[in-house]
C-alpha cells in the first residue's frame, strides 16, 4: 500500500497515532486520525516527555530520530538531548548503571558522575546527592508542543485528523475490517490502525483480538519557574521530568494506581495526597528549589502491558499499536515502524518480533493477580 486511495484510518490522536499517520501522509498514503477528544487529550499531553528507551529495539531509531525532528515536522518539539540521573547512594548508583551499559552496547556513550560533578551540572541538586550518570543519549521533549507538531505535519501533507470524534465499532466482511463506526457515521478503510492507548484493549475485543493490558494512573506537578539548569533532563528520588524551556520543574512518579478503562474515558484528576508525595521527593531531588510553589498538577493513564513492552503488530488489515508507558519518546520510532506495518506488512529498520503480541498466548489466566495489579476496593473507574 503506498499510493493515494488506499485509506488508511487510525485510531487515536496520541503520539503514536499521530506520528503513525504523519509518516503515511508523507509516503502518499491517504490517512484519516480519529480522536474523540483533542490531539494528545490522553497520556500523550500529560507525561513527562522522556526519550531513553535503551531497552526497546525501536531505541536507535529513536535516538536518530528526535535530534532532527523539529526539522523533519517543521514544527518545534523543543526537544533537549542527554539526561542526567541522580542517585543518592551507592544501591541507586549501582541499579542505574544498567542504563549506562545497556546504551554502551547499543554505542551510546555516558559519563559517572561524582556528588561534586552533580552539585556541578545540576545547580538545584544538594548535598545529599551520592553520584550518578550523564547518559549522552536520550533527552526529553514538550509533549503538547510534540503532539501539535505531529498533527499539524500530518494536515501538511494531506492526512485528515478528526477531533471529538469518538470510534464506537467496526464494520467487517471477509475477515477484514472495512469501517470504522463513529459517532459521526461510518469511515471506510481498507487498513485499520489501532494506537488507542489504554482503550485499544476494549477496542480489540470487539474484532476478537485479545490484547492484555491495564491501566494505571499517574500523576505530575509543576513549578513556578526556576533558573535555568544545563541540562533540564534531570531525573532521580522514583522521579520522571524535566526543566521546561521556561525554567518549571514538571515531574511525576510513582506509585501508579490501578485503575479500570471502560468506554470513552474523561482524563482523571490530580489528587492531594500523591501530589504531596512527589513534591516531597522533589524537593529531595533538588533541595534548592524546595521553596518553588507548584503551579500545577494534572493526572494521567498510563497502559501497561504484562511485560512492560509494546504491542506493535499488524493482523490481516489491522495494525495493533500499544506503547506500555515508554509511547512519547519511542513515538517517531514507533510510527514510522507502524508506517511500514501497514504499507509493507513488515517494519524494514528494526526487528520487531519482540512486540508481537503473539508472546502472550500462553499468558496465566490471572496474570493480573500474579503482577499485584489489580484495582484497588475504591479506585473506581475513568
Ligand atoms: C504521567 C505520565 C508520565 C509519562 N512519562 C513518560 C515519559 O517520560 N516518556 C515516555 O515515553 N512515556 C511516558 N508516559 C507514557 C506515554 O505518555 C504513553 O505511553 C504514550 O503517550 C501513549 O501514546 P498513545 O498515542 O499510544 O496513546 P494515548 O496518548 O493514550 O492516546 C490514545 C488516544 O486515543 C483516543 N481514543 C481512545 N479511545 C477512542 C475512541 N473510542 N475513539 C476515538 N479516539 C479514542 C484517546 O482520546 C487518546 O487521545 C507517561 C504517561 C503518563 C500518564
Amino acid at each position: 500500500m503506498s499510493a493515494r486511495g488506499n485509506s488508511v484510518v487510525i485510531v487515536g490522536g496520541g503520539a503514536t497515532g499521530l506520528s503513525s499517520g504523519w509518516w503515511l501522509a508523507q509516503a502518499g498514503v491517504d490517512v484519516t486520525v480519529i480522536d474523540k477528544g483533542i490531539v494528545g487529550w490522553e497520556a500523550s499531553g500529560r507525561n513527562g516527555g522522556g526519550c531513553s528507551h535503551h531497552f526497546s529495539p525501536l531505541f536507535a531509531e529513536e535516538q536518530r530520530l528526535w535530534p532532527m525532528l523539529d526539522a523533519l515536522l517543521g514544527y518545534p518539539t523543543e526537544f533537549q538531548p542527554h539526561r542526567i540521573r541522580v542517585a543518592f547512594d551507592e544501591a541507586q548508583f549501582n541499579l542505574y548503571a544498567t542504563a549506562m551499559r545497556n546504551a554502551a552496547r547499543q554505542g551510546f556513550a555516558s559519563e559517572i558522575l561524582g556528588g561534586t560533578d552533580i552539585r556541578r551540572l545540576v545547580p538545584l541538586a544538594g548535598a545529599d546527592a551520592f553520584g550518578g550518570y550523564l547518559y549522552k543519549f536520550g533527552g526529553h521533549a514538550n509533549p503538547h508542543r510534540t503532539v501539535q507538531a505531529y498533527g499539524w505535519a500530518l494536515q501538511d501533507h494531506g492526512g485528515l485528523l478528526m477531533q471529538h470524534c469518538a470510534v464506537q465499532g467496526f464494520e467487517q466482511a471477509g475477515g477484514r475490517v472495512t469501517g470504522v463506526r463513529t459517532d459521526r457515521g461510518l469511515i471506510g478503510c481498507d487498513h485499520l490502525v489501532l494506537a488507542a492507548g489504554p482503550q485499544t484493549r476494549y477496542l480489540a475485543a470487539q474484532l476478537g483480538i485479545d490484547v492484555p493490558m491495564v491501566a494505571a494512573r499517574a500523576e505530575m506537578i509543576v513549578t513556578e519557574p526556576l533558573p535555568l539548569m544545563p541540562l533540564g533532563g534531570v531525573d532521580g528520588n522514583g522521579l520522571y521530568g524535566r526543566q521546561t524551556l521556561r525554567g518549571n520543574l514538571a515531574y511525576g512518579g510513582g506509585p501508579h494506581e490501578w485503575v479500570e478503562v471502560i468506554g470513552n474515558t474523561v482524563p482523571p484528576r490530580a489528587s492531594t495526597p500523591l501530589m504531596q508525595v512527589i513534591a516531597g521527593r522533589l524537593a529531595r531531588l533538588f533541595p534548592r528549589a524546595a521553596h518553588a510553589r507548584v503551579i500545577r498538577s494534572w493526572a494521567g493513564i498510563i497502559e501497561n502491558t504484562p511485560d512492560g513492552r509494546p504491542v506493535i503488530d499488524r493482523i490481516g488489515n489491522v495494525t495493533l499499536a500499544t506503547l506500555s508507558s515508554i509511547g512519547f519518546g519511542l513515538s517517531p520510532a514507533s510510527g514510522r515502524a507502524i508506517a511500514e506495518l501497514v504499507q509493507h506488512g513488515a517494519c524494514g529498520f528494526a526487528d520487531l518480533s519482540s512486540l508481537r503480541l503473539e508472546r502472550f498466548a500462553k499468558l496465566e489466566q490471572d496474570w493480573i493477580e500474579l503482577q499485584g495489579w489489580q484495582v484497588a476496593a475504591g479506585a473506581g473507574s475513568v
